[in-house]
């Protein structure tokens, strides 16, 4: 299914956002301030001829991945964003652990945290972990310090399953947060031949977090990878044909590789298709053909998420979250059904145990500037933060004043 793209490209830009930031992150640049989402519409990018999309003789020509800034679709900018934007500094609030509770989860979490499991949970939103800060783009050292400053406020890498399973059985007052990686990238996941021996590029992201683990053993491998499989410029499981130095027979290794070390895959489509602009049956082929490139990297792997290229969800919206796709070849057909689909952006995500979770309209928080910092400082002001009471039997809510939880059954 990988049909060889004959077309060289320089990486132009290809990136999730429809221009739809949350409010929390739209005076930061524009799309095309940073130097990797320089594109224009699809139709100038026909003209030119600077961004060639997928060499296919079925799909329809002019396609590009270039960001669509201009999109009409503008689905995620809730109010929730509006309310969390602007935290001011509460950095000094984690505090210091103490060295009695540096049991099996260290850190600096502020240590008078109020549990609240119907509290929000921020889902992020990262592309490329590069050289350069921009709004698809974190650089390496940034990145790490973003992983720092999650740890040291007490949070802690969850997958979505653990989410839609209620798996969230952090210590007392640690919070969940689910790390989502977009358009599978070489930067996200690159290895080097050592003499023959594989290993994971140090300053590739997933090098670094790798290095972060290294003395934050428990912080684990938790982080959803939303991952395209015949996208162009090396977005194709995180790189082919020698794109910085990734061979093709790589790829099907990295997937397997995530899933097996346990980080959870996602469906990003197969080119990161604007799934606004197709008719029904193109929009269940995008997403299952991709779903079957997932399965041939890790056989039986279960698919529970999917990205919306761009934040754009196809004019029959179910089908992001259910469809079919019947290969003309073989005649096998693909079917998908899933719970999540992740928007772009829209601020933290409801609880699951709040009965307006919905994860069908997974909102996410873009990792551009401080907008991790500005967003737990929002919810920790406002006690929206969700709080583990430690205690997998019960769901605590904080009760009138915040002094003091009211628990329920959990399941
Ligand atoms: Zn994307």
């Amino acid at each position: 299914m990988y049909r060889p793209l004959a077309v060289s490209v320089i990486f132009l830009g290809l990136a999730c956002n429809s221009g739809t930031k949350s409010a929390s992150t739209s005076t930061t640049s524009s799309s095309t301030s940073n130097g990797t989402a320089v594109t224009g519409s699809d139709q100038q990018s026909n003209t030119t001829g600077a961004l060639s999309g997928p060499n296919s003789t079925t799909e329809p020509s002019g396609t590009s991945y270039a960001t669509n800034s201009g999109s009409a679709t503008n689905q995620s900018a809730s109010g929730t964003a509006a309310t969390l934007a602007g935290g001011v500094g509460n950095g000094s609030a984690s505090g210091s652990a103490s060295a009695s509770s540096r049991t099996a989860w260290p850190g600096k979490p502020n240590p008078s945290r109020v549990p609240n499991e119907m509290g929000r949970i921020m889902v992020l939103e990262y592309h490329l972990i590069t050289d350069h800060n921009g709004d698809y783009a974190r650089e390496r050292g940034q990145f790490r310090k973003d992983l720092e400053l999650l740890y040291d406020r007490g949070y802690r890498p969850v997958n979505m399953s653990d989410v839609l399973d209620k798996n969230l059985n952090l210590p007392k007052g640690l919070s969940p947060v689910v790390f989502t990686f977009d358009d599978a990238s070489p930067e996200q996941f690159r290895y080097i031949n050592n003499n023959g021996k594989l290993e994971i590029d140090p300053t590739s992201g997933i090098g670094i977090w790798l290095d972060f683990r290294k003395t934050h053993p428990e912080w684990n491998n938790k982080a959803v990878f939303c991952l395209l499989s015949g996208a162009q410029a090396g977005h194709n499981f995180f790189g082919d044909r020698g794109i910085q130095g990734q061979l093709s027979n790589w790829r099907f290794q990295k997937v397997k590789w995530l899933a097996d070390n346990g980080f959870e895959l996602c469906d990003h489509t197969l080119w990161h298709a604007q799934l606004s602009k197709y008719p029904d049956a193109f929009v269940q082929e995008q997403i299952a053909r991709n779903l079957l490139a997932i399965d041939s990297a890790v056989p039986g792997y279960r698919v529970r998420s999917m990205a919306l290229p761009q934040g754009l969800w196809p004019k029959n919206r179910a089908l992001a979250s259910h469809g079919s796709w019947t290969d003309p070849k073989t005649g096998k057909t693909v079917t998908y059904n899933w719970p999540v689909v992740f928007e772009v952006a829209g601020g933290p995500m409801r609880s699951p145990y709040d009965p307006a979770f919905n994860p069908g309209m997974t909102p996410r928080i873009q990792v551009i500037g401080n907008a991790i910092e500005n967003t737990i400082n929002s919810l920790e002001r406002t006690g929206n933060a969700y709080i583990s009471d430690g205690n997998p039997a019960v769901v605590a809510r904080p009760a009138a004043g915040s002094v003091s939880t009211s628990v329920a059954v959990k399941k």
